[in-house]
Order: C-alpha cells, then sequence, then structure tokens
C-alpha cells in the first residue's frame, strides 16, 4: 500500500512554504525535450535559476531559448553524462558562474523497447545512461552542492519497473531481492555487481534465464538500480553536518506521452515532471532516500 506522508494534495497544486529566489540554482539533465524540459520550465516559473542541459548543444540552445522567449531565467550548458569531460567542463562552468547549485534533478535516461518488444540489443548503452549516468553525475555534483538551511536535493527520475518487489516485473533471486533492500547489507558493490552480473548475461546469452525482470529488462535492471542507489546515497548523506543535508529521493513519472513511449503514454509531461517538481521544492521535510509517485511515497 502506498504511504501518503503529506497528505495527497491534487496534481498541480501549489507547492508548500516558499524557501527558495532567484539565487536558487536548478540543474536538469536531458533536459533539452520531454520531461526534463517540463521540469525545467516548471521550476523556472517558480522562480528559480535554472540550468538547462542537453548532450546536444544546438538542441540544447533552442530549447531554453524557448523558455527564456517566455520570461523564464534559464540559462544553458552542454552536458552528456556519458561523458567525463563533458561533465568536468560543466561542473568547472558551474563553479565559476554560480559557485554551486541547490537543486539537480538526474532525468536524462534511454529506453529502446517499445510496445511488447522486449530487446537487449543496447543493454549497455540503457545500463550506462539510466545508472552509471546518474550516479557520475551525482558524484561530480555533489561537492557543488550548497550548504542551506533547507537542505540541497537531489531528484532521480526513475520507474516503478525498478521496483525490487514488483509484483510481476522483479528479479526472482529472493536472497538477493532481500540484500538490496535492506540499508544493512545495501552497497555500491552490491548494485554494481547486479547490473554486471546482468550485462554479462546479455553478453553471453543466458540472461533469459537469469531470472531478471520479464518487462523491459534492461530498463528495469537500470531503474532498480538507480532506485537502489537513492536509498545507499541518502544512508551515506545522511551523516553530513547539519546546514550541509543534501536529500536524495527518487520518483516515477506515471507513463508519459514523450519521445520514450513513442508518444504512448497516458498522462501529460506537466503531470509527468509534477512530483519531481514537488520533490525538488519540498520545505524543511528532511524527506530522504524515498521512492515517490504522484506525490505519494510509495515502496521500493
Ligand atoms: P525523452 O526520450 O523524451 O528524453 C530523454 C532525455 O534524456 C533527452 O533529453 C535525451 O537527450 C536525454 N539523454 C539521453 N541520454 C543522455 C546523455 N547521455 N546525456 C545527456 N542527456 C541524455 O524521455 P522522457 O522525457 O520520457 O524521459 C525522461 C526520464 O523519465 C528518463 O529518465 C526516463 O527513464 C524517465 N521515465 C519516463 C517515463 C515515460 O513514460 N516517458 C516513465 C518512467 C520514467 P537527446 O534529446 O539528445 O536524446
Amino acid at each position: 500500500m502506498p504511504v501518503n506522508f503529506l497528505g495527497s494534495p491534487p496534481p498541480n497544486s501549489k507547492p508548500q512554504r516558499k524557501w527558495w529566489s532567484k539565487e536558487t540554482v536548478a540543474v536538469v539533465t536531458g533536459s533539452n525535450r520531454g520531461i526534463g524540459f517540463e521540469i525545467a520550465r516548471q521550476l523556472a516559473a517558480h522562480g528559480l535559476t535554472v540550468v538547462l542541459t542537453s548532450r546536444d548543444e544546438c538542441v540544447g540552445q533552442e530549447a531554453t531559448r524557448v523558455l527564456r522567449e517566455g520570461g523564464l531565467d534559464v540559462a544553458f550548458h552542454q552536458l552528456d553524462i556519458l561523458d567525463p569531460s563533458s561533465i568536468q567542463l560543466f561542473v568547472d562552468w558551474i563553479r565559476q558562474t554560480y559557485e554551486g547549485i541547490h537543486v539537480l534533478v538526474n532525468n536524462a535516461g534511454v529506453n529502446f523497447n517499445v510496445g511488447s518488444d522486449n530487446s537487449v540489443e543496447s543493454a549497455h548503452m540503457v545500463v550506462a545512461t539510466n545508472y552509471y549516468g546518474t550516479k557520475n553525475m551525482i558524484k561530480a555534483m555533489i561537492p557543488l552542492m550548497r550548504p542551506s538551511a533547507v537542505g540541497a536535493r537531489i531528484v532521480n527520475v526513475s520507474s516503478r519497473l525498478g521496483k525490487l518487489n514488483g509484483r510481476r516485473n522483479r528479479i526472482d533471486d529472493l536472497n538477493l531481492r532481500r540484500k538490496l533492500g535492506d540499508l544493512d547489507t545495501l552497497t555500491e558493490e552490491l548494485i554494481d555487481g547486479t547490473v554486471a552480473t546482468f550485462l554479462q548475461q546479455v553478453d553471453d546469452g543466458t540472461w533469459t534465464s537469469g531470472g531478471w525482470p520479464q518487462t523491459f529488462t534492461d530498463y528495469s535492471v537500470s531503474k532498480l538500480a538507480v532506485n537502489a542507489y537513492t536509498r545507499l546515497m541518502a544512508k551515506t548523506l545522511s551523516d553530513r553536518p547539519e546546514e550541509e543535508k543534501i536529500y536524495v529521493n527518487c520518483y516515477c513519472p506515471g507513463w508519459v506521452k514523450t519521445a520514450m513511449t513513442g508518444w504512448a503514454g497516458n498522462i501529460s509531461v506537466e503531470e509527468g515532471a509534477d512530483t519531481g517538481v514537488w520533490l525538488a521544492l519540498l520545505p524543511d521535510q528532511a524527506v530522504t532516500g524515498k521512492f515517490f509517485a504522484e506525490r505519494r511515497e510509495v515502496s521500493f
């Protein structure tokens, strides 16, 4: 049963107490289109300074121009979350331009399966982008996250397909599920080892009997890793001193009409972005290491 820890505000209701200003800097990865673009738009509309990022410079500039023409305070910088030199240039630019950031939304992601197709042809790219790309960004940006009384925030855009204990789509191995689900046994090595085992089985052709999630297998494994890493980072970062807290949560946007779903989703990008923006703007609630959908906490 989903736990509704903050009540259930109607979708698109105003976020809570305003703690941010135009000095508050939010970075959104993969924000040239889709849910990321809409998260950037909504955060800028709330009055934050948003850094729109895109791996393609021209496309990103164009997306930024659209938001600026709408009167929003949006800057642009190129960022490919798979390219260490692009990440380093981005980090250097952020440091020089803003000194640091307050909000990081890890939205960039890929999926190559459509409909009932379940190819793992692109499994390496899917895991690299969705899991390792997200992890790269978290590691690169943590030193740049500004100390604040309300805490800095990281929001990872994930998916219910990555649920550890999903009823229909989960890892068969109960022992592995238990280890991944228990913060006492959850480690970065365990998460990396799990995705490495999956990719090894993809390479040697044995993955179909490996007990992996049945639907969009590579994507589900990648998002399961994102969810687990969210919990792990939240625990690790909770040791920081009070004024340097960083809260890390993830959420599922639902099935959204974007390029990723071939525009076959059942909700709009506005609705898909809503919970991410709400999490980024939570007041001082110290909510961390949780998984959300439709502004409600759901189980991993
Ligand atoms: P889109 O395909 O529309 O957008 C994905 C974005 O990620 C694009 O901007 C894309 O850039 C970017 N991207 C991909 N790889 C990289 C990279 N290496 N570096 C930087 N940016 C990159 O998909 P959505 O908007 O639907 O998806 C956004 C997020 O939401 C993803 O994490 C996805 O997994 C998640 N999600 C989506 C759901 C849906 O129903 N749509 C459901 C559940 C989760 P480019 O334009 O250059 O390709």
